[in-house]
């Protein structure tokens, strides 16, 4: 089999024997198509604090059909995937022709999405989906306010505006390409796109309200300066750390107006949750939209693509054909 090998020395494409999947999972998968996310990218280009041990398969998502199952749930001959779950992690990921999985956190494809389009999605598709979901559960509707989405070209960042957009959100998209990606942005549904640069200098603990809730990927001051903006009693889910791990915030936004700052795991969320994450992205995207958001790459393109996205030069989402 042919697979993506992250070693001490660095990754490469290498032929191991199935062997190599020494995992304990009952579920044997010709996988098909995978994707890139931000964490892939981490890990193709040797920077720390994704693979976890090695030698390790990279790739933290994988869509294939099943060729051998201990678990009922999962025929041979049917379609499943899996997102996150320690894959690329401590567990052999996607980036190969065949993968060895459990089944609890895998799911079987969802109904309106093809595999192409279900992989294209993928960890930061699902991710979106979370956070829209745990602003819904915190009962921010469209009326409340417009909401702010940071790094809005990235992966997590453009699902969560196209699927905002179409739950009838006002949509605040930030980016740093807005001369570049102004347009894109409108096209998937932005009503204002923002100079990410605005957000970027440590700014009050309570800034002019602004927004009923925000989806965040950068992390830092950006997400700082987001709650600090943040209407009374509304929700900011915190997905990711494109600019910075770090949380230079007060507790003035929470105790002054009642903000929850919601945290989103996308690895180890439930099953029920991730069932609901994709219904929502089977059925609030618009899914031409998503075609026309999603670059190509083969295995052998895979790590030029990764330093792209590491240097900030790609957008939308990368799938990935096995
Ligand atoms: P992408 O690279 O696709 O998108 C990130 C975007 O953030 C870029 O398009 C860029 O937009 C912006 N950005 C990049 N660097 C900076 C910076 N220094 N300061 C401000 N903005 C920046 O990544 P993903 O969408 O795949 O992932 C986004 C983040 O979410 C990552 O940190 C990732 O690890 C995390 N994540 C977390 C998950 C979870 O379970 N919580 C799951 C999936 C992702 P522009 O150039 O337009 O400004």
């Amino acid at each position: 089999m042919r697979a993506i090998v992250v070693r001490e020395s660095g990754s490469a494409i290498e032929e191991v024997g199935e062997e190599f999947l020494d995992g304990d999972g009952g579920i044997v998968v010709d996988v098909r198509f995978s994707d890139l996310n931000y964490k892939d990218a981490m890990a193709l280009t040797g920077r720390p604090g994704v693979v976890r041990k090695h030698p390790l398969i990279a790739g933290i998502d994988l869509v294939g059909t099943v060729a051998e199952s201990d678990d009922t749930r999962f025929a041979p001959g049917s379609w499943i995937m899996l997102n996150g779950a320690g894959l690329s992690e401590t567990e052999h990921g996607g980036y190969a022709t065949r993968a060895r999985i459990k089944g609890d956190h895998a799911v079987a494809l969802p109904e309106g999405l093809s595999p192409e389009q279900a992989a294209a999605l993928g960890t930061a598709g699902y991710t979106a989906a979370l956070a829209v979901l745990r602003i819904l559960s915190e009962n921010v509707m469209p009326d409340d306010g417009p909401v702010l989405v940071t790094g809005a070209t990235g992966g997590v960042g453009s699902i969560a505006t196209q699927l905002l957009a179409n739950a009838g959100y006002v949509v605040y998209a930030t980016t740093g390409r807005a001369d570049q990606l102004g347009d894109y942005l409108r096209s998937i549904g932005a009503d204002e796109v923002i100079d990410r640069a605005t957000l970027a200098e440590a700014g009050r603990p309570l800034q002019k309200a602004t927004y009923a809730a925000v989806v965040d990927s950068v992390g830092g001051v950006t997400l700082a300066n987001a709650i600090a903006q943040t209407n009374r009693g509304g929700v900011v889910a915190a997905c990711g750390l494109a600019g910075s791990h770090d949380l230079p915030t007060t507790v003035m936004p929470f105790i002054l107006r009642g903000v929850t700052l919601a945290g989103i795991d996308s690895v180890w969320a439930n099953l029920d949750d991730r069932a609901d994450a994709w219904r929502i992205l089977a059925r609030g995207l618009d899914l031409d939209k998503l075609d026309a958001m999603t670059q190509h790459v083969d295995l052998d393109g895979l790590h030029a693509a990764a330093e792209e996205m590491m240097s900030g030069q790609r957008h939308g989402r990368t799938l990935v054909t096995i």
